[in-house]
Formats: C-alpha cells, sequence, structure tokens
C-alpha cells in the first residue's frame, strides 16, 4: 500500500493516470470516518488521501455558492462560510474530520437533510477525474443544465467507483443565527412521529427532528458525563430544533409544543449552553457505541409511516436471536425514517441478527444502507434493496467509466 496526496486537479490526473496503465487498484479516503468500512486499503491498493486539496473559494453571496477542495472539512467549510454570512446547511458528528469530498461520496444527510436535503441536493456542480486520468465536471454552479445525464448526480453518492472528486461547488443558505432547541419525551416511536408531523405543519422554521431512544440517550450522557435535561426513563426523545436568520423562535416552538398531542415531558433550552448539551448527547452517541467495543452498527431507512412496525421487527429479530433488549441502542433522523442501531451484544459477530432485521427493512421497503453508503459492510447485501435489472445497470455504469476495475473495487455496488 502506498499512500498520495495531490494538492491539485492535475496532480490528482496523473496518479489516476499512472494507476490506469498499471491497473493498479486505488481508493479514496477524506476523513475516513465512513461508517461501511469503504476505506480500509488492501494491500496493493494506492491510497489517495485528499487532505492536500484545501482549496476554498470566495463566498459569492448572489448565488449563495461556495467552491471546495475535495478535503475540505465540514467544519472548516462552516467556518468559512458564516464568516460571510451563510452557511453550509448540511450537519453530521464527525464535522471536524468529514470531508466534503467523503461526504459527496457517500451522499451524508445527517440531522437538516430532510429540510435542506442530502448531499445531492446541495452538491451544485463537480471537478472529477475519471480511472484514466481524464478530467469531468464543471464548478459554475448552474442551477439548470439539462445538457445531457447529470454527472454531478451520477458521482454523488458513487462511494469513489466512478470517478476521483477533486473540488466541489456547494450551495449554502442564509446564516442562522436564530435557534429554539428542545429534548421531547414521547412513550412510544408511533407518538414521535405523529410529533414530528405536527411541528412540520405548525413550525415553519422547523430544521431538525432526530429521535434517541432512551438506552441510547443513558449511554451517551454517561459515556460524556452531560445530564441531558430530561430523566431518561424508558421511552423516545426527539431532539427538535428550530433555525432561521434573525428573529425569536421561542413562541413559534413553544406554541407547537403546547399544542402537540402524546408528550410526555418538554425541556426547552434556555440559552445556548442548554442547547449545545442537548446535542452534545446526540452527537456522542456513535462514539458511545464504539467506545464499547462494537463498532458495527446498522443504517437504515423505511417510511416514517412505518418506523412503529420496524421497532417491532428489530425487537422480535433481537428476541429471536437471544439478544438483550436492553442493550439495542437506537436512534436516526426521524422525518426521513432513517434508524441507526447498534445492538451493543452482537452484530459484528452475529449475521443472523443482522440478516433478519435488513429483510424486515426490506419486507417494509426500506433501504438497508440509507446515508452511510454501502461500502464493504453491506454489498453482499445489496440486493435487498435492489432488484436485479438495478444491479445490472449499475454494473455497466461502473464498467464504462472504470473499464480496468481499478477504483473502488469490492465496495458500493458489485461489478
Ligand atoms: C460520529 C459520527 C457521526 C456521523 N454522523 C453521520 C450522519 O449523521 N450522517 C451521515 O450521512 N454520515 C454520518 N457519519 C458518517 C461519515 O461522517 C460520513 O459518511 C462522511 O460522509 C464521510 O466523510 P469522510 O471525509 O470521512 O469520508 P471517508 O470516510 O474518507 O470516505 C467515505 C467514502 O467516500 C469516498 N471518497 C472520499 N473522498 C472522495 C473523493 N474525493 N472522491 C470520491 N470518493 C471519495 C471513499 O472512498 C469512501 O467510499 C458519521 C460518522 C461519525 C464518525
Amino acid at each position: 500500500m502506498s499512500t498520495r496526496r495531490p494538492a491539485s486537479t492535475e496532480e490528482l490526473s496523473a496518479i489516476l493516470a499512472e494507476a490506469s496503465t498499471s491497473a493498479t487498484p486505488v481508493i479514496m479516503v477524506g476523513g475516513g470516518t465512513g461508517l461501511a468500512g469503504a476505506t480500509e486499503p488492501d494491500a496493493g491498493e494506492i491510497v489517495i488521501s485528499t487532505d492536500h486539496l484545501t482549496q476554498l473559494g470566495a463566498v459569492d453571496p448572489v448565488t449563495a455558492q461556495v467552491t471546495a477542495g475535495a478535503g475540505v472539512t465540514l467544519a472548516s467549510l462552516n467556518r468559512h462560510a458564516r464568516e460571510a454570512g451563510f452557511e453550509f446547511p448540511l450537519d453530521l458528528g464527525a464535522r471536524d474530520s468529514a470531508t466534503v469530498g467523503g461526504m459527496a461520496g457517500t451522499n451524508a444527510g445527517g440531522a437538516l437533510a430532510w429540510r435542506f436535503g442530502s448531499m445531492r441536493q446541495l452538491v451544485a456542480g463537480v471537478e472529477a477525474v475519471l480511472a484514466d486520468g481524464s478530467v469531468i465536471g464543471s464548478l459554475t454552479g448552474l442551477s439548470k443544465d439539462n445538457a445531457g445525464y447529470s454527472l454531478t448526480g451520477l458521482l454523488v453518492g458513487s462511494e469513489g467507483t466512478l470517478a476521483a472528486i477533486s473540488a466541489l461547488r456547494l450551495s449554502l443558505v442564509p446564516r442562522m443565527d436564530s435557534r429554539a432547541t428542545a429534548l421531547v419525551k414521547t412513550a412510544t416511536i408511533a407518538d414521535a412521529v405523529a410529533l414530528m408531523a405536527h411541528l412540520r405543519s405548525n413550525c415553519p422554521d422547523l430544521i431538525a427532528c432526530d429521535f434517541v431512544h432512551s438506552r441510547a440517550l443513558r449511554l451517551s450522557a454517561d459515556r460524556i458525563a452531560v445530564r441531558p435535561p430530561l430523566p431518561s426513563e424508558d421511552g423516545w426523545f426527539a431532539v427538535v430544533e428550530l433555525g432561521a436568520p434573525s428573529g425569536d423562535l421561542l413562541p413559534q416552538l413553544t406554541s407547537a409544543l403546547e399544542s402537540a398531542n402524546r408528550v410526555v415531558a418538554t425541556a426547552i433550552a434556555a440559552d445556548a449552553d442548554q442547547r449545545a448539551a442537548i446535542w452534545k448527547v446526540r452527537d456522542a452517541l456513535t462514539e458511545a457505541c464504539d467506545a464499547t467495543g462494537n463498532e458495527h452498527k446498522l443504517d437504515i431507512a423505511v417510511p416514517v409511516n412505518r418506523l412503529a412496525e420496524l421497532e417491532t421487527a428489530i425487537r422480535a429479530a433481537i428476541e429471536s436471536t437471544g439478544g438483550s433488549q436492553d442493550d439495542a441502542m437506537i436512534w436516526g433522523h426521524l422525518a426521513d425514517g432513517n434508524v441507526h442501531l447498534a445492538p451493543l451484544f452482537g452484530l459484528a459477530g452475529d449475521d443472523q441478527l443482522e440478516l433478519k432485521i435488513l429483510e424486515a427493512v426490506s419486507e417494509l421497503e426500506g433501504s438497508i444502507a440509507a446515508e452511510h453508503g454501502v461500502g464493504r459492510d453491506r454489498l453482499e447485501l445489496i440486493g435487498l434493496s435492489r432488484s436485479d435489472a438495478e444491479l445490472k445497470a449499475m454494473a455497466a455504469i461502473r464498467k464504462a467509466l472504470d473499464p480496468k476495475g481499478i477504483l473502488a473495487s469490492g465496495r458500493a455496488v458489485p461489478r
């Protein structure tokens, strides 16, 4: 294995042209925070790190767009955008390390995705290098451009199998300086879904509505020694946030929560510290599960109105494989029907449990790879979410763009 660190599109192009000539496999690595096992290199693979592709252009206030090198982290992009009065409306716990290239690779989502879209909606253009070294794409950021296929749309979410992204044109929104945040408890997941629908109808400024089961909330809060503002007895907790450029959002949030049914308890953050505490507990979930020694998680999605059925199926699968319900950590993004699951007793070593849950997801017409990508971890099971004809079409695209099969071999999509 060797690591290369291009600092420009030209250097990236030269590395790929050379790899193509010698038919040497390569993988792209951004922050390495991906959760689908994609960036672990095989012997003989060239690792192309984007950590020198960190150019950031000036924010264009007219288009509300910015051009960023693939290796720019989410946190530095947002610092840069904020200085100009804008922000990039996608957030995730790995913000300090995750790069915009990697986020485009996985079509990352996160807490704000239901409102502003995942990466595919936020990437206005890419510049990328094909397996043979040729450069494609555009960073002009045209919002209307139907001259042929959308190569940007194709490359976002392709997990480095079709091209190496060197730079991106990204859409921004005006900086949301005003926020109102609450932790809301409901008895069941169906009640949490009803709460989300109520808030969506009554809060025009709603930007996030995540959910956490009480056991996961306790694990995370204990890990970082932060006390959540509500007692974490059994139930479901919604992390709710409103955001807007200005104005007091508390009356909007308070009145919507007062008129919500089936709410057990509510804690509205009174200041920035309380708001940060709620998000800290939410953001530490992945790390808290990893700290138990089980780094394997499921990232699944079902239609939102089937979340309760999914919970029943998860519990039944755990029961039938002899696991403990107490050790099932469940959280996710409510409005997207996107669930993260880490049963701390298994999954990593329990293929039976994983298969049962993913089969249930398939029966519920969901996705076995919602926002973290397929990587290596879910490659064998991709047929639960895609038909044979779809997989054939994907393999044909892959072969057309990378005939020698040097890009991200053994990951994301069967060849
Ligand atoms: C604490 C924590 C919280 C997280 N929360 C979320 C969340 O809420 N939502 C979410 O979607 N994800 C989440 N993730 C997962 C992860 O942060 C995302 O998948 C992110 O998109 C990965 O970015 P990265 O730069 O680390 O990519 P990497 O892990 O380096 O790579 C990810 C994939 O993209 C490919 N790739 C990388 N760079 C390029 C490039 N320049 N061109 C083409 N392909 C490339 C890689 O080959 C790989 O397949 C979380 C991870 C952690 C650790």
